[in-house]
């Protein structure tokens, strides 16, 4: 290994096989690049020292020279907790030359030498940048972070950080808008920009045509029925053992669920091809590394975590606490139940939203009122949250989702994650992935352009600031690579860009089904040609196809005529033209191409005009899921650990966060990746 070892059951179990074999005691130790770090400091004296700690070396400290003469071993357990602890933090790094084997000669040379050290170290320290310092690419390549913390918040479109910037506090978002890699031209390049997408395409630096997460749903042609693209008939819902629970589920059958959340039933990443960062690191470590995930959805807790996480767990309106699936284990870790007994949302059971700031803050956005939003939590602020329930339950749970005390309590559930699992603790690198759900609730029902957004967005920044600052006091933000990103964007409101005299609607879905099937059984005879419209593309019974004995792509191509009849569609791209590779040059196909799996996405593909919601039964407020800007372009920001600060405006992806933490982090990146190395954000 040309790095740190760090010190593990495994590295132990090498290490001491290869101490026996140099007939030395088996004390652990660990090993790192001698030539990069002499680089580092451009120095060329003749001996290893150790400027903090020379006389504490001990006689049987052993110093060795590794087939590949770049790497040198150390053993003394003590000394090798400090180095990786030292060398991690950047501070007291031991400069090292030339390999020595002789420790007395060394130590000896060490103390006369010691005082040009010193004032050499205080050079040193004194060229290092004054706000906290990071380490250099060539630290980097011998040292890793002790944690990623992925802050995913849903439809976080980009220009919401531009237009609320003045507004921020100083250590939240703003914090990592200026001290981060910022990058201001992240846009996903494939549809549909859903949610299950995003975040599998985030974690797995890939894109739906490879990695499977084709949307939300989909349509199963085995069984016949859309599917949620989680769903999983062999897994079961993992819940707390608490009496007081017990009942709850009945009550939220009863109740209306939040229209974005929870898709009840079993649920795991079966259906995600591939792996994702967080399976890269486990495999990188022999699963010593840590990986979990939380969020308010399912879907943005399980596909982060990829096919190996320690635990995945989101919020469950049924019953108001964290639950998992029994694809990650049998039962919830004893900390998630302490968490859902002691820390109940019940607190929040009437509890009042209103704006943080006054009246002059929210002038940029509108007043809310809209007679186009969903029902939601109500008009207009001051919004009191209780579901209209008169005590917590399901139907208190389900509305307070879609407050920004559900940002908070994700926030809480995090810290509990990093105590209960001891994140960041030791010298392997763990990661821990929270998506916000709130914000896309909160988003679809007011739309973009609301105050409601706007203070959920100012909520947020006062929750990720709470977040940093605890991050900082557990494990340190010099030793934690922060990233940020949205998981899409959203559509303005339709109605409201209308009435601002900017063109666009909402398309009917079904109009467009029965035109294609009238068309298709004109063509060829037969009915009942449309299976599903699912994610902008619609499904043709393959049997139908038989019987009629209909060429697949003519067929295609009727259905896609036919629906241009309706104003709002303005192209189409069917299924062979896609598999077959001929597409017209440009950026939508692109997206389509990206987007296409050839077992699960549909025969034709239709683009709507910008602006047009095809949203599939959603007649009310807004949504996402179109291959143009506002749904595409998200901010991407990374922060901390080995990471070069700077604002970025040239084209790039959210997948090419995944890449970019394997270069970070040294290890493989995920299989299925598409997206780059962003270079510029690495020291
Ligand atoms: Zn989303």
């Amino acid at each position: 290994m040309n790095g740190i070892a760090y010190s593990n059951q495994n590295t132990r179990k090498n290490n001491s096989r290869q101490c026996k074999k140099n007939g030395r005691n088996a004390a652990p130790y660990i090993t790192y690049s001698i030539r990069s770090i002499a680089k580092l400091y451009r120095i060329s004296t003749q001996y290893i020292t150790w400027p903090i700690l020379p006389q504490r070396l001990p006689p049987h400290t052993v110093f060795k020279r590794s087939h590949t003469s770049r790497i040198q071993e150390v053993s003394h357990k003590p000394l090798a907790d400090m180095l990786t602890h030292k060398l991690a933090l950047n501070y007291g790094t031991p400069r090292l030359t030339k390999i020595q084997h002789e420790l007395p000669t060394l130590m000896k040379i060490n103390k006369k030498r010691l005082p040009a050290f010193i004032a050499l170290l205080i050079t040193i320290t004194s060229i290092v940048p004054a706000q906290g310092r990071r380490p250099t690419a060539k630290e980097a390549r011998t040292a890793r972070p002790k944690l990623v913390l992925a802050i995913i918040v849903d439809q976080f479109r980009y220009d919401f950080l531009e237009r609320f910037d003045d507004l921020f506090v100083e250590g939240g978002l703003r914090k990592l808008m200026n001290n981060g890699a910022f990058f201001t031209n992240a846009n996903y390049d494939y549809v549909p920009t859903y949610t299950a997408p995003g975040h599998a395409a985030i974690f797995t630096g890939s894109t739906p045509a490879l990695n499977g997460i084709v949307g939300n749903e989909w349509f199963d042609r085995e069984t016949g029925k859309r599917r949620v693209m989680v769903s999983d008939p062999n897994a079961r819902i993992v819940k707390s053992p608490a009496p007081e629970f017990e009942g709850a589920a009945e009550q939220a059958s009863r109740a209306q669920s939040a229209p974005m959340a929870g898709s009840g039933g079993g649920v795991s990443p079966r259906s995600l091809i591939g792996s994702t960062i967080g399976d890269q690191l486990r495999l990188a470590t022999s699963f010593t590394s840590k990986v979990i995930t939380a969020s308010f959805k399912d879907r943005s807790a399980i596909l982060p975590g990829g096919k190996r996480p320690n635990g995945a767990f989101w919020f469950d309106a049924a019953t108001g606490t964290f639950v998992s699936s029994d694809y990650y284990g049998k039962e919830l870790p004893a900390w998630v139940n302490k968490f859902n007994s002691a820390v109940r949302p019940d607190k929040y059971f009437g509890a009042k939203w209103e704006r943080l700031l006054p009246d002059s803050a929210y002038k940029r956005s509108q007043s809310s009122n809209l007679e186009v939003q969903r029902s939601g939590l109500g008009k207009q602020f001051p919004y009191t949250i209780t579901g209209g329930a008169d005590k917590p339950n399901a139907r208190f749970y389900g509305a307070f989702e879609s407050t920004p005390f559900a940002l908070d309590y994700l926030a809480d559930f995090a810290r509990a994650a990093i105590e209960g699992e001891s994140l960041g603790a030791d010298g392997y690198p763990d990661l821990l992935s929270i998506s916000f759900s709130a914000t896309d609730l909160i988003g679809h029902a007011y739309g973009p352009d609301s105050q409601e957004v706007e203070d959920a967005y100012l909520r947020l920044d006062h929750t990720i600031e709470g977040l940093l600052n605890y991050i900082d006091k557990a494990v340190g933000l010099k030793n934690t690579i922060v990233f940020m990103t949205g998981d899409h964007g959203v559509s303005p409101v339709p109605e409201y860009l209308s009435s601002n005299g900017i063109d666009a609607g909402r398309v009917n879905a079904k109009e467009i089904v029965d035109s294609v099937n009238q068309a298709l059984t004109a063509r060829f005879g037969g009915s009942g040609w449309v299976q599903a419209l699912v994610n902008d593309q619609i499904y043709l019974d393959k049997k139908i196809i038989a019987e009629r004995k209909a060429d697949p792509e003519e067929a295609e191509k009727t259905a896609g005529e036919a629906s241009l009849k309706t104003p709002a569609i303005v192209n189409y791209y069917t299924r062979s033209q896609i598999v077959e590779g001929r597409m017209p040059p440009g950026p939508i196909s692109r997206r389509v191409m990206n987007g296409f799996n050839r077992t699960r996405s549909g025969d034709v593909w239709l683009i709507a005009k910008p602006f047009y919601l095809m949203s599939e039964g959603v007649a009310l407020g807004t949504t996402h899921h179109s291959a143009y800007g506002y749904d595409t372009h998200v901010p991407v920001i990374l922060f901390g650990w080995g990471v070069r600060s700077g604002r970025y405006n040239f084209e790039c992806s959210p997948s090419d966060i995944a890449p970019t933490l394997a270069a970070l982090l040294r290890i493989e990146m995920p299989p299925n990746r598409t997206g780059r190395v962003l270079v510029e954000a690495i020291q």
